[in-house]
């Protein structure tokens, strides 16, 4: 077996693993559409919208039907498996919330990036946030992103 399909197979069967161990953390039963909906967004990191994501479903699966679809969305962000990037007045775009991450914006393209986790410096914000407990916390950075600089 060449070496690629091995790897392939290793990545598949990790994430699967991956996605039932998410499932069972956050308490909530895996249906075929929310197995779907949560994989598709951790394959395709690029923040889609629930437009997207129910073509992506409905085509591997066509007895997915909107309802279904957006229901699922709903209850895996419910469940703080996926969340809402931000909206910006638009359609919203999603983002499975497995491994933590911050956001890039182009205000050209509207692409949103993913950006690796850091944390803040101890200390940042405490002014501001006064009185408040930080439960979590990302970054939306905004800007031009490196296809659309001159
Ligand atoms: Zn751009
Ligand atoms: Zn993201």
């Amino acid at each position: 077996m060449p070496y690629l399909d091995l790897v392939w197979i290793y990545t598949v069967s990790k994430l699967s693993l991956e996605l039932e161990e998410a499932f069972r953390a956050a308490a909530l039963r895996p249906t075929t559409q929310r197995y779907a909906v949560l994989e598709f967004l951790v394959r395709h990191p690029a923040h889609a919208t629930a437009g997207d994501i129910f073509h992506a479903v409905n085509r591997s699966d066509p007895r997915a039907s909107r309802a279904t679809v957006y229901n699922s969305l709903r209850s895996l962000a419910r469940a703080g498996l996926v969340r809402e990037v931000f909206s910006d007045g638009k359609a919203a775009r999603f983002d499975a919330s497995l491994h933590r991450h911050h956001h890039f914006l182009c205000e050209q393209c509207g692409a949103v990036e993913d950006v690796a986790w850091f944390d803040l410096p101890a200390g940042a914000g405490r002014t501001a946030l006064r009185g408040r407990a930080v439960r979590n916390y990302e970054i939306l950075f905004r800007g031009i992103c490196r296809n659309c600089r001159p």
